[in-house]
């Protein structure tokens, strides 16, 4: 088979004024970059405001393997099976990072068959948002120090300053530096270090406002310091909140570009999906929801984190109401679960598998305690047997709920009719009771342990003593009242990496709690979050390379 580059290369683009006609979208409203991308400019949801919402489809997965089971692989082939269908659908999907293109992972635009392009530009620098994001981001780092060197006036200490600079690229050596050596001129020396920017709350921020209105105000509450009797300074406090919503202007407009089978689909922001709450915008998933009938968005990692981070965080704040989950999964995974290692990942095994679904149970359990339907779908590779297939299906359907064969990585939408059918009826037959599982006014302890018992099957829930301090300082500044954005390993449902299928009993640690004032939510740490990767021995990047002619090559 082709590679995805081959494939996306090799793909009959429309000029994208026509993807956006599909939509009723004038020519006039969009701002292109080039022939295949463009915003989408406010007039058009203005203009849309009254008109009743689409569906809501959220696409998530069992706990993955570190490969990724392909949710973003089935939730582009799902939105063009629904156009194959008769549906008017958009995928709404976050916006690639460059430090995982040129890392391990490799792009974010899909893969085989559903993809979105121009993947090439997508997975690079795309229409420049995360570039204003970085550069908006450290507009702060410089008022910042530039507050401290000119007297210091909301009197930060220099040894509490927690905002840090950011650039998006895995670069290990830029976790920790000391910023502003050599000399009276350079300012005052201190501690600092760098994130990479999907992990900078002004992404969480652009991906959790409403509004322009709404982004700068969330700007200006953002905590970027101490002082030394430990209250916090804001960015309204340097009064930077202006210019760096000037900065964002554009970047704050969601970006329309094509799927291989030339249907619509918006991709825009992308926070990293443990220190801040992995889905696209809320602007996206509401431009989409009123341009389609049928929306189909995703959310980083397994449904324990993604999915619970989707409907408490982003659905709480966007106001949304999600009508259906898609839960991926794949044979390989949850052998894997069952105790398979990657060497035997393609010889047939039953028990394994009956054994690893235990973890699509549990996330099949979660879901429903959101009171959203749901349907499965097996993400299906080559060396999956036809018992492993029915077994799952089996499985599945004892447990109430339909499994769906995907097979839009070799076929694209053709290989999503029969999920696609499976979509419209939940949305049309089944109802949707969504609520969120846990109440805002309650504590951050009682919010952080209803999840780890109800979500991950915890037994009981330690916080250490730095986390029960942070939680103290939090109380005290009266900023708990917030959902809680949980940074877990995505590997399991417990906190152990290595706790595989749906462990039972354990406990979980909460190692610290941070707060994001500004994007509206506390962040519970469980482990060794890295901000900022590193790349590895031999990173992707090394294969990538161009032609003379133009043509990308090892862009995975
Ligand atoms: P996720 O969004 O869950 O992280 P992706 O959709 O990005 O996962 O898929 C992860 C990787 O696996 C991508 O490189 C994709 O091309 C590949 N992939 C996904 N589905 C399949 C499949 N059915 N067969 C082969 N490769 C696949
Ligand atoms: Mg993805």
């Amino acid at each position: 088979m082709k590679t995805d580059v081959q494939i996306a290369q090799e793909a009959k683009m429309l000029y994208i004024d026509k993807i956006a006609e599909q939509l009723g979208i004038e020519k006039e409203d969009l701002f292109q970059y080039g022939h295949y991308m463009a915003k989408i400019e406010p007039v058009v949801y203005e203009r849309l405001k009254d008109k009743k919402d689409g569906k809501l489809v959220l696409v998530t997965a069992i706990s993955p393997t570190p490969a990724g089971e392909g949710k973003t692989t089935v939730n582009i082939g799902l939105s063009m099976g629904l156009n194959k269908i008769g549906k008017k659908a958009i995928s709404a999907l976050r916006e690639p990072s460059l430090g995982p293109s040129f890392g391990v992972k490799g792009g974010a635009a899909g893969g085989g068959y559903a993809q979105v392009v121009p993947m090439t530009n997508i997975n690079l620098h795309f229409t420049g948002d995360f570039h204003a994001i970085t550069a908006a981001n450290n507009l702060i780092a410089a008022m910042l120090d530039n507050h401290i060197h000119q007297g210091n006036e909301q009197q930060i200490d220099v040894r509490r300053v927690v905002w840090k600079r950011v650039l998006d690229m895995n670069d290990r050596a830029l976790r920790q530096i000391v910023v502003g050596l050599g000399g009276v001129s350079n300012g005052y020396p201190r501690e600092d270090g760098f994130d990479i920017t999907v992990a900078s709350e002004i992404m969480a921020i652009l991906c959790l406002s409403n509004s322009l209105e709404e982004f700068k105000e969330k700007v200006s509450n953002i905590v970027i310091a101490y002082r030394r009797d430990k209250s916090p300074v804001f960015v309204k406090d340097i009064n930077a909140q202006g210019a760096v919503t000037v900065l964002m202007k554009d970047a704050i407009l969601p970006n329309l570009v094509q799927t291989l089978e030339n249907t619509p689909a918006i991709l825009h922001g992308g926070p990293f999906a443990n220190i801040a709450h992995g889905c696209n915008s809320i602007l996206a998933t509401k431009y989409a929801l009123k341009l389609a009938d049928y929306t189909v968005t995703e959310a980083g990692f397994g449904a324990d984190l993604g999915a619970e981070k989707f409907f408490d965080i982003k659905c709480r704040m966007g106001n949304l109401h999600p009508n259906a989950v898609v839960i991926v999964a794949t044979i390989r995974a949850l052998k894997h679960h069952g105790g398979v290692t990657k060497e035997d990942y393609d010889k047939e095994n039953l028990d394994a598998l009956r054994k690893g679904f235990e973890n699509l149970k549990k996330h099949m359990e979660n879901v429903a305690k959101f009171g959203v339907p749901s349907v499965v779908a097996i993400n299906q590779f080559p060396t999956d047997t036809e018992g492993e297939i029915k077994l799952l299906k089996e499985l599945v359907e004892k447990e109430g709920r339909k499994c769906i064969l995907s097979q839009v990585f070799a076929k694209g939408g053709e290989g999503a009719v029969d999920l696609a059918k499976e979509v419209v009826r939940v949305c049309e037959e089944e109802e949707s009771n969504f609520k969120p599982l846990y109440d805002v006014n309650d504590t951050i302890e009682n919010k952080i342990t209803t999840i780890a018992k109800e979500i991950y099957g915890a037994k009981d829930v330690i916080f250490t003593k730095e986390a029960k301090n942070s939680i103290k300082r939090i109380v005290e500044n009266g900023m708990d009242k917030v959902p809680v954005c949980m940074a877990k390993t995505q590997y399991s449902l417990s906190d152990d990496p290595k706790l595989l299928g749906a462990p039972k009993d354990f406990e979980l640690t909460v190692r610290n709690v941070r707060i994001s004032n500004g994007a509206g939510f506390v962040v519970a740490l469980t482990g060794d979050i890295m901000t900022m990767p590193g790349l590895p021995k031999v990173p992707a990047a090394n294969n990538i390379d161009i032609k003379e002619d133009g043509e990308i090559v090892g862009l995975f």
